[in-house]
Order: structure tokens, then C-alpha cells, then sequence
């Protein structure tokens, strides 16, 4: 079987209209890194976007999370809006895979959990010798931090997670793969890595 054939989604039943699964993705609490592995899958992409269309995600700049088949979550929960649009993806999507180690566990901006935030936020705005005349932002437009970073499985119910940080082009395209052709995904030897 070749990885467009494996890529196939089941055909609609006859006479139904054939209709595209819809794939939408976003970046929380993440660095973007795991956008960029999802990206290194290459020339694989012009076969995943023969068989899906891309609803919310940076790669469509949409705003919004329409009705969608897979969500694809990057990074972790800091803030009031990354719990908002963590719900959307949740209600908006029939599978939802946590894609890598901050959305899996916090990563690295859950190192800032052992440090109250208060004490946090003066340290960086008012001790930075770079801020020379501090001030911790509180623009009505920023949204509100979280006394912790959370993995996203702590906020809403999680189907899948691909490890890694960032999980590999590979194992990206392997989840997919299997999610499109209505398998449940198996990441063999060589694609589990959790650093
Ligand atoms: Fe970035 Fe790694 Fe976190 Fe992905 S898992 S968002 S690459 S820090």
C-alpha cells in the first residue's frame, strides 16, 4: 500500500456527495515548533490536502473553529483564552490530539509552576536590568494568566497524543494517516520519543 493509498479516507456511500475531512489546528501554550514538524512532512502535504481541508489552523490564518473532523492542539494552557479556545476545539471536533510535549504535559513554559506568578511577574518586569522603568502589563486586551501552565488533557477530554517535543514529521503523518483511514493510530518503534 502506498501513503496515498494509506491516506485514502473511506468512500462516501454511493450517490452521497463526497466531502472533504476537515483538519484544524492551533498553537496554546507552544513555541509553534510542532507546527513547523507538521510541516517538515513535506511533499507528503500536497497528499494530505488531496484528502482534507484545513478549517481553523496558522496554515489558513481562519479565525475560527468550524465543524471539524481532527483538531490538532500544540502547547499547553496558560491563560484565559487558551482555556476558550481549547473548549471551541473540544466542541467543534470529533477527535482531538494533543501534538507534543507542552500539550501533553506543559513543556518547558510549565517550569514557571514552581514559581508563584505573582512573584514571577515581579522579577521579570521589575528586576530585569533590560526593563529599566517596569511595570507588569495589564492591558483589558491581554488575556488573563493562569496561576499554572496545564496540559490540555486537564481542561478537556484528549483522544490521542503524539510525544515528543516536537514530535517527528513522521509520526505526524503516521497519526493522520491512520486517523484518516478510520484506524485508531499506532506510533511504531522509532516514532515514540519523549524528550
Ligand atoms: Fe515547542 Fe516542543 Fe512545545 Fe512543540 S513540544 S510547542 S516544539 S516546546
Amino acid at each position: 500500500m502506498t501513503a496515498h493509498d494509506a491516506t485514502r479516507p473511506a468512500p462516501p456511500p454511493a450517490g452521497a456527495p463526497e466531502r472533504k475531512p476537515k483538519l484544524a489546528t492551533v498553537s496554546l501554550a507552544g513555541c509553534f515548533g510542532c507546527h513547523m514538524s507538521f510541516l517538515d512532512i513535506d511533499e507528503r502535504l500536497f497528499t494530505l490536502i488531496e484528502h482534507v481541508t484545513f478549517d481553523r489552523s496558522p496554515f489558513t490564518d481562519k479565525k475560527e473553529v468550524g465543524e471539524c473532523d481532527i483538531g490538532l492542539i500544540e502547547g499547553g494552557v496558560c491563560n484565559a483564552e487558551n482555556v476558550q479556545i481549547l473548549r471551541e476545539f473540544r466542541q467543534h471536533c470529533k477527535i482531538l490530539v494533543a501534538l507534543g510535549a507542552c500539550a501533553i504535559n506543559g513543556g518547558l513554559p510549565a517550569q514557571r509552576n514552581s514559581i508563584p506568578l505573582s512573584s514571577l511577574l515581579q522579577a521579570v518586569y521589575y528586576s530585569s536590568p533590560r526593563l529599566p522603568h517596569g511595570g507588569i502589563p495589564d492591558d483589558a486586551e491581554l488575556p488573563l494568566l493562569l496561576d499554572k501552565v496545564h496540559p490540555i488533557h486537564e481542561v478537556v477530554k484528549v483522544d490521542y497524543f503524539i510525544p515528543g517535543c516536537p514530535p517527528s514529521a513522521d509520526a505526524i503523518w503516521s497519526v493522520l494517516r491512520d486517523l484518516l483511514a478510520g484506524r485508531a493510530p499506532v506510533l511504531g518503534h522509532g516514532m515514540l520519543h519523549y524528550d
